[in-house]
């Protein structure tokens, strides 16, 4: 490897690191433009790991997100538990390969009972104990989860299981007392909360403001995340504005999820998009919203393309909304591990020695295209991805 550690770029500043026993031991100042940018090791917040590289086996979807659903609710009958931990395990080993310590996957449930995905899963975090931390959270449609008789069934089993509970919430009727008792499920047992939330371009959508709403009044700032919001993009300036100002009092944090939002919003057959369907970044990290980044779906109905790659997703995150890469690093790292309820990671003396550098003299060359020099540092130790692909 040729990006050494005796001028690198941390948060603007050109600096030596140098490292012992595992651990940053000193960062001194030096003079001269930076040869290549670090961060902590990258988090993503916001996975499919069950869906994952399904999409050679659904040659027909119909366009959007709903014909996306259809999709992989029919490949799903098939499911098994080895097909889906194959599936999954191939997509942790490609993420922790770009350098990932922990992500979170959703996993759909359709049923009262548990999918078999829901176990599969659990298999795979433990066995890859100390190597990812992977946290799982239902993916439930909000009309079964916020079911007064289903509901609580698929809430314990979810907290037996360490489990964050989550579920997808779009224009539902009945929508405020549905959410409201997920809210009240999540309180009974500890859990943290996850939606997937006004994914569409419905300017009329409140499951956010109400989600928002409900974060207040059971007081659970920081333990709720959301994902999506794609309706913040298209609802007038003001009446989002106001959602935005309320999710930052009320705390609830937003992933943006830019491939996945790309590629089906808007979709129509033969006519190329013009609504984009991401949430406003700027407006929402103004406004005092902690937003993350997540890779969303790989290879499957919602999204055929797509790699296990935090930096490739703030590299297009970054194209789609305008942003500014040292800005938003933290979006793939610190502020990622917060949403999901674990410690910041930082680079600072006497912290493990964890790190990704990219070959640059600032993030804007970084960032200037795939491919670029990495180099991955694990407790001290460079990674040679073919080891920890294994
Ligand atoms: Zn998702």
């Amino acid at each position: 490897m040729s990006i050494d550690l005796s001028r690198i770029d941390i948060g603007g500043r050109t600096v030596a690191l140098t490292m012992a026993g595992g651990r940053i031991a000193a960062i001194t100042p030096t003079a001269g433009p930076a040869t290549a940018v670090a961060m902590p090791l990258p988090v993503d917040p916001h996975l499919h790991l069950d869906k994952t590289f399904t999409i050679r086996r659904c040659p027909t979807i119909k366009p959007g997100l709903f014909g996306a659903i259809e999709a992989i609710r029919a490949d799903a009958e098939g499911w098994t538990a080895a097909d889906v931990y194959e599936r999954a395990a191939r997509g942790v080993a490609e993420a922790r390969s770009h350098g990932l310590t922990a992500l979170r996957t959703h996993v759909d449930w359709v049923q009262p009972a548990a999918p078999v995905a829901w176990n599969a899963l659990a298999d795979l975090a433990t066995d890859w104990t100390g190597r990812m931390t992977i946290q799982r959270a239902v993916l439930v449609p909000l009309d079964l989860l916020g079911d007064p008789e289903e509901g609580p069934k698929i809430a314990r089993q979810v907290a037996d299981g360490g489990g964050v509970l989550g579920c997808f919430v779009y224009c539902n009727d009945d929508l405020a007392a549905k959410v409201e008792r997920v809210f009240r499920l999540a309180g009974q047992y500890g859990m943290m909360l996850d939606f997937h939330v006004d994914e569409g371009l419905s300017a009329d959508a409140c499951g956010f403001d109400t989600i928002v709403a409900m974060t207040a009044k059971y007081a659970m700032a920081g333990r709720v995340l959301c994902g999506h919001a794609c309706s913040l993009s298209v609802r007038p300036a003001e009446d989002a504005a106001r959602a935005m100002d309320a999710a930052a009092r009320a705390g609830v944090m937003l992933t943006v999820l830019p491939t996945t939002n790309l590629h089906l919003q808007d979709m129509q057959p033969g006519r190329s998009p013009r609504l984009r369907g991401l949430a406003p970044m700027h407006e929402l990290r103004a406004a005092g919203v902690t937003v993350v980044l997540g890779a969303d779906n790989v290879a499957d109905p919602f999204y055929p393309r797509g790699c296990y790659d935090p930096v490739e997703t703030l590299r297009l995150a970054c194209l789609a909304g305008h942003l500014e890469p040292a800005e938003w690093v933290r979006a793939i790292s610190t502020d990622a591990a917060r949403a999901m309820g674990l410690p910041e990671p930082e680079l600072a003396v006497g912290a493990a020695a964890d790190l990704l550098l990219i070959a640059g003299a600032d993030w804007g060359e970084a960032l200037r295209a795939p491919h670029t020099e990495r180099r991955i540092i694990r407790a001290g130790q460079n990674q040679t991805i073919a080891k920890d692909a294994a």
